[in-house]
């Protein structure tokens, strides 16, 4: 019997290309649309937001793989290919026939998956010679990556993080400004956007969608400097499909094929960097592998939340997206999974949830973290508060198989580890946490107010 643990390649197997899902989804995502005038958005739309190669990379529907650009292998050298993990402790703890697997992103030197696509876009503003940049950040994974990414190439950053995130995680602001990035708690008095929000709500602590409209708006008020986003975007997701191209090959080692692919879902790309390699194989008949977002029962947008047009921000600067969403006005609890509260999915993900090519669910929080304690105590990983949504699912699971008296194979992604966020396991140990759920109300009052263009 094979008794391996780790399944391990070498930097000669880093992907050369990214798989863009788009170019073989049988229905296309619907376009983003210019909120003034509802046309489709074209490529150049963006240009004035974002670099020119992520515009395109956003709107291409028709190359399948699109090339990764040496320097951008050089930097992923750093910690890729990462490995992909039986969790034979957990099977034994959970006394489980299912095979359970992992793909370990958390050993980036951020911590998480961000990179793989903070490099990338950095890379490109550099290229085209933009010399400032700006994003948001939540919980500050991708703040930290984007820092990193950004020094190496020589770009100045301004990060707006989430206020409560600033008070409350002040490590991840540390480790931004320790890569020399400058971060601004948000909102802030230092653009239109943040100071509306001060002047009429004066202890609002923030949320992702208030300080997308902040970067977003000094990114246009300032010369030579884009904006960068790091979930929900088609070409987020295209970049993190380095995740599962790499577990397709460590799989294969493996001697096995996941009948279940399980990713946490904030604004999907990790789950989407995980899931699109293997679901092309389901597009063409080969294979029929299930696919599972696991979102928080707080922040549920693909279970309770509804398809259509909405802003992805909460001033409504950005185009309009087609997205599963609970209101870009949703201000989710305040949970400990900070990456996850985000009001909408990104558009290509709706679009496979639409056509029933993916199943979602959504994880009270204290099922997350019992599920991160249990999977710390058997694999001797602390995952990160958002990670432990996909644990949890995938614990169902082989539950489940356990019932049923069947093998399975389950495969997730550790998007992250959680040695930054301490003090919520803290609050976890002490009996602090509490569940929270939407109500139906909240969804309705918080939704009936978007156009339907859908
Ligand atoms: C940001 C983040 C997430 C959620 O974002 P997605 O775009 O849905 O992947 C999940 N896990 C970790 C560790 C993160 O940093």
């Amino acid at each position: 019997m094979d008794e391996s643990k780790k399944f391990l390649l070498q930097e000669k197997d880093i992907p050369t290309a990214w798989y863009n899902i788009m170019a073989e989804m049988k229905n296309k995502p619907r376009p983003f649309l210019n909120p003034a005038t509802k046309e489709p958005m074209k490529a150049e739309d963006f240009f004035p937001l974002f670099s020119q190669e992520a515009s395109r990379q956003e709107v291409n529907d028709k190359d399948s793989w699109i090339e990764i650009p040496d320097e951008v292998r050089e930097m992923y050298k750093i910690w890729r290919p990462t490995p992909l993990v039986r969790a034979r402790g957990l099977e034994k703890y959970l006394d489980t026939p299912a095979h359970i697997y992992f793909k370990n992103e958390s050993v980036s030197p951020v911590g998480s998956h961000k990179l793989n696509s903070a490099i990338p876009q950095a890379y490109y503003c550099k290229k085209e010679g933009i010399t400032n940049i700006t994003t948001e950040t939540g919980a500050g994974q991708w703040g930290a990556a984007l820092s990193m990414a950004a020094k190496h190439f020589g770009i100045e950053l301004a990060v707006y993080m989430v206020k409560i995130s600033y008070n409350q995680k002040p490590y991840r602001r540390s480790i931004m400004q320790t890569y020399g990035a400058e971060v601004i708690a948000s909102p802030s008095m230092s653009t239109k956007a943040g100071r509306k929000i001060i002047t009429e709500h004066p202890n609002y602590q923030g949320s992702l969608g208030t300080a997308i409209s902040e970067a977003v708006e000094l990114a246009m008020n300032t010369p030579n400097c884009k904006y960068t986003l790091g979930s929900v975007l088609n070409h987020v997701a295209l970049h993190q499909t380095v995740i599962g191209l790499e577990a397709e090959k460590q799989m294969e080692m493996a001697g096995e094929y996941p009948d279940v692919i399980i990713g946490c879902f904030g604004g999907g790309s990790n789950f989407s960097g995980i899931s699109f390699p293997f679901m092309r194989h389901n597009f063409t008949g080969e294979r029929n592998t299930r696919f599972i977002a696991a979102e928080p029962a707080s922040c549920p947008k693909l279970t309770r939340g509804v398809f259509q047009y909405d802003f992805g921000d909460e001033a409504g600067y950005t185009p309009l997206i087609p997205m599963y969403t609970l209101g870009h006005n949703f201000a989710p609890a305040n949970i400990h999974a900070g990456g996850l509260r985000y009001h909408g999915a990104g558009s290509v993900v709706s679009q496979l949830k639409q056509d029933k090519q993916m199943e979602a669910v959504d994880i009270p929080q204290l099922e997350t973290f019992e599920a991160a304690t249990i999977f710390a105590r058997t694999e001797g990983i602390i995952p990160a508060p958002e990670s432990s949504h996909a644990i949890a699912s995938a614990i169902r699971e082989a539950k489940k198989a356990k019932e049923a008296g069947e093998s399975k194979v389950i495969l997730f992604n550790l998007s992250g580890h959680g040695l930054i966020d301490m003090a919520s396991y803290d609050r976890y140990l002490a009996g602090d946490l509490t569940n929270y759920e939407v109500t139906e109300d909240q969804v309705e009052e918080n939704t009936k107010g978007l156009e339907k263009l859908i």
